[in-house]
């Protein structure tokens, strides 16, 4: 039996993630949910939308399935997410883009891993007015921090059987801290000969990959740039809606779509559960569940594959008829 924190989070979260725990139970891994709440909806709850409690249960539980929260926009509390990911130093976000059967793209064989810096960077919430008419923001990096992201991305590459690692950056204005990055990449690539290593500005890197998404494999790179390439790459394969995520560090993890909570069409029914899925078969996978994650992916891929979409996928199927065909698909025997 293995504890699993779950933050069903705001908007569409509660939606998503009761469809993934069900998609998960439906593989027989014998999982005991425990239930938390975090941002807006505990901020309403209790005044704080970050209990104590919420990061005690990932503590002890060492790992969560997390929806998404939202973030007010220009004043209000602090991301949750960001929170989260510093107090337990997930220094690791992961995001599998890749193209799956049945989801209509202007692209073939897309299939890269985004590994982004997750602790420090432009995130670090080191802000401040300078005079009346001013702001500064500070852009926080270490070298542990970029060493550790890089390696986890050339261990990822060793175990997964990748073949190449990107470091994406901005070192030719930045040269202090992307100039860190970079220098701190390039020693980390030097203990992987086996794996080819190269760099791109990260300006060159969002035009690339628009325009030949299918040469890159692995892309490394600090936090914000993360951010944005991470929905770029959603669009590269269908949109946020088929791209899940990680946040890994070495004693803890939280498994999460790389979509907000989507407030637009919160309620109706209609949210694509596919990137909050595909984030519970990565937590499969992490707890050592390989085969119940790989028949979750084989279920989402026939169940995309057979015409079953929701309307941001340009289909007409509810979050709940998704839902449903994705577990028919686990409980079908395989053909003999
Ligand atoms: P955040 O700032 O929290 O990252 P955001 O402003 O980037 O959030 P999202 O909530 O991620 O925005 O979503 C952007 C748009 O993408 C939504 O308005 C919605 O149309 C679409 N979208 C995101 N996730 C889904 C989903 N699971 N199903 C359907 N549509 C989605």
């Amino acid at each position: 039996m293995y504890r699993v924190t779950l933050i069903q989070g705001d908007g569409i979260g509660p939606e998503v993630t009761e469809a993934a725990r069900s998609i998960l139970d439906a593989t027989g891994v014998d999982l005991k949910w425990e239930v938390v709440s975090a941002g807006e909806t505990a901020w309403q709850e209790c005044g704080d939308p970050l209990p104590g409690a919420v990061l005690d249960s990932i503590r002890e539980t060492g790992v969560a399935l997390k929806g998404p929260t939202t973030t007010p926009v220009g004043s209000g509390f602090r991301s949750v997410n960001v929170a989260i990911r510093q107090a337990l130093d997930l220094y690791a976000c992961i995001r599998p883009i890749r193209q799956l059967a049945g989801v209509c793209t202007r692209y073939e064989k897309v299939d890269l891993v985004i590994f982004r810096e997750n602790t420090e960077d432009l995130y670090a919430g080191v802000e401040h007015l300078v005079g009346d008419g001013a702001a500064e923001a500070i852009k926080i990096t270490t070298e542990k921090a970029c060493r550790r992201i890089v390696r986890s991305a050339f261990e990822y590459a060793v175990r997964y059987g990748r073949r190449k690692v990107t470091a994406v950056h901005k070192a030719n204005i930045l040269k202090l801290t992307d100039g860190m990055f970079l220098r701190v990449a390039r020693a980390v690539a030097a203990g992987y000969p086996e794996i080819e290593f190269e760099d791109l500005i990260v300006d060159n890197a969002c035009m690339q990959l628009v325009q030949r998404p299918q040469e890159y494999d692995i892309l490394v790179m600090n936090n914000l740039y993360g951010d944005i390439i991470s929905d770029l790459g959603a669009g590269l394969v269908g949109g946020l809606g088929v791209v899940p995520g990680a946040n890994i560090g070495d004693e803890t993890a939280v498994f999460e779509p790389a979509h907000g909570s989507a407030p637009q069409i919160a309620g109706k029914g209609t949210a694509n559960p596919v990137a909050m899925v595909l984030s519970g078969a990565m937590l499969l996978d992490y707890l050592g569940e390989k085969e119940a994650a790989r028949m979750v992916l084989e279920a989402v891929e026939a169940v995309l594959g057979g015409g079953v979409l929701t309307p941001d996928l340009g289909g007409e199927a509810t979050t709940r008829e998704m839902t449903e065909a994705i577990i028919r698909g686990i409980n079908r025997p395989p053909l003999k």
